[in-house]
């Protein structure tokens, strides 16, 4: 059977942070693959998830900046499209607060809309806006469809995104209680996902779950440079009902589309 695959985007999330604060996550270290990863400067979040979820390197896919202008996405889809290009039967499911990821207005999204499988019920998007409302309500809401969708579609492929540690570290900076209360709260999250796939695995479906990041902070809050801090990002790969991938020990950002994409094919 083919796995299902989950991969979870924690928007501004540092490593090291993150393994004092997040205990879900910090648990992953002793039973899941793991890489670091060093993005591609600038890094913003256009460009580097784009990067991320479409397996293709700022020149190729042409996102400079979170404005959009001039990107070449529509050449270069992302891994739930391309899970469904390779095989018509997968069902996909994005949820997202940040609109450029999901939202079909304005020039993106990295998230291709694929309206006619909507239609069908082959993906679902669940669009919000956190930088209208806040990404305490907002990442609550994506945590809240996301359990639903696994618990009730059981998606094949699925992006889960959430933006609070950003949008901590933008305002209170990195080092500070501010931000490590935020990442506490999304590895709640995380370890709620976590558990709802547990119990679909349970009862025989073998899942993938990944999480990853697009960019460090500064410690005063702030990103889009080159230093090793806002360049540093991981992967976890968990497998449930599954080993492990055995994927090479260190990967590129853009490696991550096509591993996850032979993880369906084989
Ligand atoms: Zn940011």
């Amino acid at each position: 059977m083919k796995s299902k695959i989950l991969l979870i985007g924690i928007d501004g999330l540092n490593l090291n942070s993150a393994l004092e604060a997040s205990p879900a996550i910090a648990a992953l270290k002793d039973t899941a693959y793991f890489s670091e990863l060093t993005m591609q400067p600038p890094t913003w979040s256009g460009p580097s998830w784009s990067t991320l979820l479409t397996g293709t390197t700022h020149e190729q896919h042409g996102v400079r900046d979170n404005s959009f202008m001039g990107h070449r996405l529509l050449y270069f889809p992302d891994l739930l499209s391309l899970a469904y290009y390779q095989d018509q039967s997968t069902t996909t499911f994005a949820a997202a607060g940040w609109p450029p990821l999901v939202d079909p207005a304005g020039h993106a999204p990295v998230i291709q809309e694929r309206r006619e499988q909507q239609k069908a019920f082959r993906h679902r998007v669940i669009v919000r806006d956190g930088e209208t409302y806040g990404y305490t309500l907002i990442d609550a809401q994506i945590q809240d469809a996301a359990l639903y969708a696994i618990g009730n579609h059981g998606p094949d492929v699925s992006f889960v995104y959430f933006c609070g540690v950003d949008e901590a570290g933008h305002v209170y900076g990195s080092v500070g209680p501010e931000y490590k209360e935020a990442i506490a709260r999304i590895d709640t999250y995380v370890d709620n996902l976590l558990k709802a796939v547990q119990v679909r695995s349970e009862q025989g479906e073998p899942w993938l779950v990944v999480i990853t990041t697009d960019h460090g902070h500064l410690d005063a809050g702030g990103h889009g440079g080159d230093t090793p801090q806002e360049r540093a990002s991981f992967v976890f790969a968990q497998g449930f009902g599954r080993p492990n991938p055995t994927w090479p020990q260190r990967i590129e950002p853009h490696d991550l589309t096509p591993l996850l994409i032979a993880e369906r094919a084989g």
